[in-house]
């Protein structure tokens, strides 16, 4: 019996972890101190690649059945709009920005785990653990006070910005934490004179007024609000900043949610240690500015479902999983960085920085390709590993994606239930051949190349791994070999899921 991977706690991404590797039938166990899911609607924004990575999952219709598709961010300063971003332009199947509340979105990951087979077991909080080197013990207690010693064969720790997984690791937690605080609110508001599927971003001397919509009516509110006090603000507070900083003659009213929050910007230096790996929160927190902080989580889960998925089923070699942290960390640096100088903007205090802010934006927001580069990089599509240890070859005179970056095929996304690497190269006998070599890491089907003078091979995340010249097949041989190096069993045990006629076997496999 294999020894299940332990995934604590179920914000949305221990969620998209458990669900990742149920897809991949790789035995998992989920749990969460909390007896319920949470009401709360946190993070409102998924960008496109968390959509596109949600359509690969086969779970992304529900998504966007449910949320809000916001199509533009206005900013608005002294009356005036100095500048629209549409979201059009991302260059996405998803150019859109997503407004879903966070309860909503780890209602679906949840359900959608459900519908693979795995349960979260609630109630239930890991409290130690210790990694054997061939394992980790972990001591849970349950709701009772009993206390369970589950033997995993991995412990993901998805337990959130205070996680008892990092503590436990010593891992120090490195960065800043600012000295303002933010005002949050969720409400009606009735007046607002800008169309009702765009954010809008106010600039005042006071500080910023943040208002994006949820539904048809309602809207978050965020503004700065100085050094944190005790208690949480007032709607009475809330309505006074709205008239103040707003553009005048806002009714606001039925607040559901009213809090505030700090800005920490902090990410730990390794996201693995032994047997114990850390995703989400609990490796990196941000400021909200730019919504980053959920997708980039739910991105880590996506980067190391099928990793581990290869190395526990014996195709891939252990030194594949090294990459996960060599990939994201650098990723939780940039995203860090760049919220961070978000902030900073927002933040901006003397009337002089504040004129200038103003006055640059309008500049530049007036050039398309400024705005083009802005909705880029806040959908993360042009996230990519460039200096992964995983790359091979070059995509160098080939019109295409070098290795590390994004790869996005023409037409539908492909749902895998076995995470395989794809080959994109012209159909000839060579290729067949690659194919009939690796069952159990290539996807048996062959597709169009973006160039038929190269060849891709295309990680089960969606990355190129690989990029060489027509013929020049030596490169992807390399490229498999560097993963199948010390595997524990290269034989096919899953490659025939995928084929066709072949019906999928059933989904995860409780612990
Ligand atoms: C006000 C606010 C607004 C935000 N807006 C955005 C936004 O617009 N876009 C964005 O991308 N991000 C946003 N964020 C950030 C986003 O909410 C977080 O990045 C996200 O929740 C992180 O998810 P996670 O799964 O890593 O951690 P969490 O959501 O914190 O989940 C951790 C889970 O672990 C459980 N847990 C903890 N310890 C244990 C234990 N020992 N045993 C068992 N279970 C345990 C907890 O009960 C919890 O359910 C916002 C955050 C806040 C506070």
């Amino acid at each position: 019996m294999p020894k299940p991977v332990l995934v604590v706690g179920a914000g949305p991404v221990g969620l998209a972890m458990a669900a990742e590797l149920a897809r991949y039938r790789v035995p998992v166990r989920i749990i969460d101190r909390s007896a319920a899911r949470s009401d709360t609607s946190k993070a409102l924004a998924v960008w496109a690649r968390t959509l596109e990575l949600l359509a690969g999952a086969g779970c992304v219709d529900a998504f966007l059945a449910a949320g809000f598709r916001a199509e533009a961010i206005g900013i608005h300063a002294g009356g005036r709009l100095i500048g629209r971003v549409p979201f059009d332009r991302i260059a996405s199947p998803f150019n859109v920005l997503l407004v879903i509340p966070q309860s909503e979105t780890e209602r679906l990951l949840e359900a959608h785990l459900a519908s693979l087979g795995g349960t979260v077991e609630r109630n239930v909080e890991l409290v130690a653990f210790t990694d054997t080197r061939d394992g980790v013990t972990c001591v849970v207690r349950h709701a009772s006070g009993a206390h369970e010693h589950i033997h995993a064969g991995w412990l993901i720790g998805c337990d959130g910005a205070h996680s008892l997984v990092r503590r436990t690791l010593g891992m120090p937690f490195e960065g800043d934490t600012l000295s303002t605080s933010f005002l949050i609110a969720d409400v009606q508001i009735a007046g607002l004179g800008i169309p009702p599927a765009e954010l809008a971003i106010f600039w005042h001397p006071d500080g910023a007024l943040m208002i994006f919509p949820i539904s048809p009516g309602r809207y978050r509110i965020i503004a700065d609000i100085g050094a944190r006090s005790g208690h949480p603000p007032s709607f009475e507070q809330v309505q006074a900043i709205v008239a103040r900083r707003g553009p005048g003659g806002l009714t606001v009213s039925d607040p559901v949610w009213l809090s505030h929050f700090g800005v920490n910007e902090r990410k730990v230096r390794d996201y693995r240690a032994g047997r114990v790996f850390l995703a989400g929160d609990a490796a990196h927190v941000h400021s909200p500015a730019g919504g980053q902080g959920m997708n980039t989580g739910m991105q880590d889960a996506f980067n190391l479902a099928w990793k581990l998925a290869l190395v526990e089923q014996g195709q891939a070699g252990p030194a594949l999983l090294d990459s996960y942290s060599a990939e994201r960390s650098p990723v939780a640096r940039h995203i860090l960085a760049e919220s961070s100088r978000l902030t900073r903007i927002v933040l901006l205090r003397t009337p002089l920085a504040q004129r200038l802010r103003g006055f640059v934006a309008h500049r530049i927001l007036a050039f398309p390709k400024v705005r083009r580069a802005i909705v880029d990089r806040l959908s993360e599509i042009t996230l990519a590993y460039p200096d992964s240890p995983l790359n091979t070859g070059s995509a160098k005179g080939l019109h295409g994606p070098a290795p590390g970056r994004r790869f996005m095929p023409d037409g539908p996304v492909q749902v895998a239930n076995a995470p395989r690497f794809v080959l994109y190269a012209r159909e000839d006998v060579a290729a067949r051949a690659m194919i009939a070599r690796h069952p159990s890491l290539l996807d048996f089907r062959l597709h169009m190349p973006p160039d038929e003078n190269g060849i891709w091979l295309v990680r089960p995340d969606g990355y190129v791994a690989a990029t060489a010249r027509a013929g020049h097949w030596s490169v992807i041989e390399d490229a498999l070999s560097k993963i199948a190096a010390n595997a524990a069993h290269a034989v096919n045990t899953h490659g025939a899921a995928d084929a066709p006629g072949v019906p999928s076997p059933p989904g995860v496999m409780p612990g």
